[in-house]
């Protein structure tokens, strides 16, 4: 089962989550229903992209645009395709709008340490490229209840019937649907949402229904707040001390022996190549998903424990950036473990909305390199990736513990919330430096 979480609300007001039930299998009935669905998708998607590419390149995505392009499909269809395509060109937009600021704020790092001399060795100046437009390779259509229609059948050989229109003018598909019994506890008593998701994966097609479900949050605001810190050498540290799941140990080693597949496989690929053979081995690697899947697992067993053992607490947590998760990562498998790291957060917005807790994020800009007790703001605050020293007043504990309270005092601080980038953050913990410092009488 798939989860979905909606973000309209506030933090204390009651959530509302999607539960999707997968996997259910198309029954194929008889093959040449199917074949239709087949050549249904495959100008639906066709349709798709031409959206997607004009939602992304030359128009701001529109679900209710005017139909544009010409194409086979009902008028139904052809909006679906339009609603689905805007779906994609938003989150598209949206992400590339976030890489770009993050470029922005790398460049400004860079600049900073380059005027005051701090840059590592061997740093070089960030540089931003262009992204590509997104490509559909896989069949996915998202459907709605003008084109696609769910209906409990009477008949008790199967649980429903859809009925999809196809490219033949009104002539529409009947196709059985048979429930395992698991699919049928997870819907017991619920109603299916009109909108399906119809997936085509090997040689079946696969559907994908869902329904909502409100969750109250019983945090009030005035709840004690644990700030959470995230990261690679422990996925969790929380403000009072406590650490949660690690990358370090058995994942790191099966990372390794991974990679170590990994590069040989390249290697031999490169040898057939000079060579001249046509077909070369491919480069995914089984052993590798599994691991990503082994260490997703890893991270929601350290998200359950950390919530387990603040059952009374409102969480903060960061806003991790594709800068921040780079930081983080940096000198390690950086794409690997930085999309590994994107599952933190994520996990942690999931978990509090299924429990009913309030989980609040906050600025992530400078939460390691700022004091937490007098608010000095360096990078030389870090001697090394586990310790904090800061070099003014000398406060001295574990990096992500420093981390975790930095986020902790955050929740609420509505000056910093307002700070425009990251020089604006800057600016202020230096001033509340400046300030701790006349209040303790510091030379
Ligand atoms: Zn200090």
């Amino acid at each position: 089962m798939k989860q979905r979480q909606r973000h309209h609300t506030g933090p204390y007001d009651p959530q509302t989550i999607t539960r999707a039930v997968t996997h259910i299998r198309l029954e194929a009935a008889n093959a040449g229903k199917l074949t239709a669905l087949d050549d249904l998708a495959q100008v639906y998607l066709a349709l798709c992209q031409q959206y997607v590419t004009l939602f992304c390149t030359q128009e701001r995505p529109n679900k209710l645009r005017a139909p544009l392009f010409t194409t086979p499909l009902s008028e139904r269809w052809h909006r679906v395709a339009i609603q689905q395509a805007a779906g994609i060109a938003r989150s598209w937009r949206t992400n590339r709008a976030q890489a770009y600021q993050d470029y922005a704020d790398d460049l400004l790092d860079y600049q900073e340490q380059e005027t005051e001399g701090t840059l590592d060795a061997g740093v070089q100046e960030p540089a931003w490229k262009e992204w590509n437009v997104p490509t559909l390779r896989q069949t996915c259509i998202q459907a709605n209840a003008n084109v696609v229609v769910l209906e409990p059948s009477q008949d008790s050989t199967f649980d429903y019937w859809l009925t999809i229109s196809t490219l033949a003018f009104r002539k529409q598909l009947l196709v059985p649907i048979k429930l395992a019994d698991y699919h049928r506890e997870a819907l017991k008593g619920k109603t299916i949402n009109s909108s399906v998701t119809l997936n085509k994966r090997g040689d079946g097609w696969w559907l994908t229904l869902s329904y909502d479900k409100a969750v109250p949050v019983h945090t009030a605001p005035s709840a004690p707040v644990v700030g959470v810190d995230v990261g690679i050498a422990n996925f969790l540290t929380s403000s009072d001390g406590k650490h949660y799941g690690t990358f370090y140990g058995k994942l790191r080693e099966r990372q390794k022996r991974d990679r170590e597949k990994r590069r040989r496989k390249a290697k031999l690929r490169a040898c057939l190549k000079k060579k001249g053979v046509k077909k070369l081995p491919s480069t995914s690697s089984k052993s590798g998903q599994r691991l990503a899947r082994h260490v997703r697992q890893s991270i929601n067993r350290a998200v359950n424990q950390c919530f387990t053992e603040h059952p009374d607490a409102q969480i903060a947590y960061e806003h991790l950036s594709v800068a921040t998760m780079k930081y983080k990562a940096r000198a390690m498998n950086a794409y690997l473990y930085a999309s590994n790291l994107a599952h933190i957060p994520k996990q942690l917005a999931w978990n509090a909305a299924k429990r009913g807790v309030a989980a609040i994020k906050v600025k992530s800009a400078y939460t390691s390199q700022e004091c937490s007790v007098c608010h000095y703001t360096a990078r030389a605050n870090r001697s090394n990736q586990q310790t904090f020293c800061c070099v003014v007043c000398g406060y001295s504990t574990h990096a992500d513990l420093n981390a975790a309270i930095n986020i902790e005092h955050r929740l609420g601080d509505e000056e910093l919330r307002a700070c425009r980038g990251r020089k604006a953050v800057k600016a202020l913990l230096m001033q509340r430096h400046k300030a701790w410092k006349q209040q303790n009488g510091w030379p």
